[in-house]
């Protein structure tokens, strides 16, 4: 998020409504964060006008500064653009399912045909890749390579024949030797021209097509609107595979293909080789166009996520300084289903980054600090002060630890003391009852 929206969302806190003008003021920045992400202007548009509205006006949820609840607004309204659930790809009733691959040249069409042979594979699936890109001798090669590579099976009849029939006869091909998706890799060019989409039209006649996917290479940013616009009116798309997502562009595309042509995004490709195909997700694009990370997705896991009684008892328990390594342990365990740590305390407000290094544990430091708390007496839980060096040692043996680790795990747990004990000085109660935590 940028540095200056940020500054906004730190002056609106503490007002219980939204003004028309925090609106205005915060609707400049994310204009400008949405032109920057290559998002069309005309979406941008209508997409500040539709979030105003909602904006102005609206109650500040208890857990949420005003700012915060804005770019949530803007957050969901960006998912509700995108589609909300994820568009999944469809098969046909009476296979072989048929995919005609399409877009521009270079846009990702081979390398996407075979990721997703690959991914329909995986599903139990028997695909047969087809080359129709009859241009370059390369394309047909290419292919071939993919196929090899993933060991599945290529049909081509070199170049120099007319896709058309080469489309025909590999969908007979597929039926006769029970392949049940079909992947047609079409030629492309470098712009959009009569005759590519005149030879395109007159495959998906031949073939009848269960499902037209249009391959878009994401870094084009805004060019890519207008391609999708122009493969929607003359051919007619089903759905949309963005590539190249692994690289710094925002992703506005996304928005602004789906927003102009109204057809959902079914993959994103995310590298160069061939796993590197998922399935879209709408929010976390949305996260990512609004450059935020998954803070937004964090705020509201953590509000699903903690049982309001227990947080409760334990914002009880803090107060009252009683906060054991019990607690710690099923703390960390909650907090664990919600991603990296650390990420989920600096969203909070008055939280220092810098005490948070370190704080992150994967499955394996998990298992230990689990291991390290049960091998803790009852007592030795509720008062850590008493564990000497004898009984450090005698719990890292317990517990197949060293006595590195058990300090290690003794520091954080004070860490997140002194945590607590500066938000209780703060408005940070706030936040425990909203989120329930000692973050
Ligand atoms: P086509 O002309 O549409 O068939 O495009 P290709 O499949 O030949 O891909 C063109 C180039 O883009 C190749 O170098 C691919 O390796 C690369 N490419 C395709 N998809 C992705 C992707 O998701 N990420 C990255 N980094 N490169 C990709
Ligand atoms: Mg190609």
């Amino acid at each position: 998020l940028s540095e200056k929206l940020q500054n906004l969302m730190k002056k609106i806190k503490g007002q219980a409504r939204i003004t028309e003008k925090d609106v205005k003021e915060m609707m400049r920045e994310v204009k400008l964060a949405l032109l920057e992400a290559d998002v069309n202007f005309k979406v941008v548009k209508e997409f500040i006008n539709t979030i105003s509205e909602r904006a102005v006006g609206s109650e500040v949820l208890e857990s949420l500064t005003p700012g915060q609840q804005v770019v949530k607004i803007v957050h969901e309204e960006l998912i509700r653009l995108m589609g909300s659930t994820p568009a999944k790809i469809t098969f046909s009733p009476a296979p072989p399912t048929v995919y005609m691959m399409v877009g521009l040249q270079g846009s990702g069409k081979t390398t996407t045909s075979g990721k997703l042979a690959n991914l329909l594979r995986k599903d139990g699936k028997k695909p047969l890749l087809v080359a129709c890109d009859v241009y370059r001798p390369a394309a047909v090669k290419q292919l071939q390579v993919v196929g090899s590579q993933l060991n599945i099976p290529v049909f081509e009849m070199g170049t120099g024949q007319d896709p058309v029939d080469i489309a025909r006869k590999a969908v007979e091909h597929a039926k006769s030797m029970q392949f049940d998706v079909v992947i047609i890799d079409t030629a492309g060019r470098l712009h959009v021209d009569a005759e590519l989409m005149e030879e395109l039209k007159r495959i998906k006649q031949s073939v009848k097509p269960h499902e037209i996917l249009l391959v878009v290479d994401a870094m084009t940013g805004q060019d890519a609107v207008n391609v999708a616009g122009s493969f929607n009116d003359q051919l007619g798309i089903d759905g949309i595979i963005l590539t190249k997502l692994d690289g710094d562009t925002r992703g506005g595309a996304a928005l602004s293909t789906k927003a102009v042509t109204g057809k959902p995004i079914k993959f994103v490709g995310m590298g160069e080789k061939l796993n590197d195909l998922e399935p879209f997700y709408p929010d976390r694009m949305a996260s990512r166009i609004l450059g935020m990370g998954d803070v937004l997705s964090l705020i509201e896991k953590a509000q699903e996520a903690f049982d309001e009684k227990k947080a409760l008892e334990l914002e009880k328990k803090m107060r009252s300084q009683q906060f054991t390594l019990d607690d710690f342990l099923e703390q960390m365990q909650q907090l664990k289903k919600m991603g990296p740590l650390s990420q989920v305390l600096s969203m909070l407000p008055g939280m220092d980054a810098k005490a948070l290094k370190g704080i992150d544990m994967d499955d394996k430091q998990m298992a230990r600090t689990l291991a390290i708390i049960q091998s803790m007496t009852p007592q030795e839980r509720a008062n850590p002060s008493i564990l000497n060096a004898s009984r450090r040692q005698r719990i890292a043996r317990g517990s197949g630890t060293s006595v590195t680790d058990v300090n290690r795990l003794l520091k954080q747990f004070e860490e997140v003391q002194k945590m607590i004990k500066a938000l209780q000085g703060k408005k940070g109660s706030r936040w425990m009852k909203g989120l329930g935590g000692f973050r």
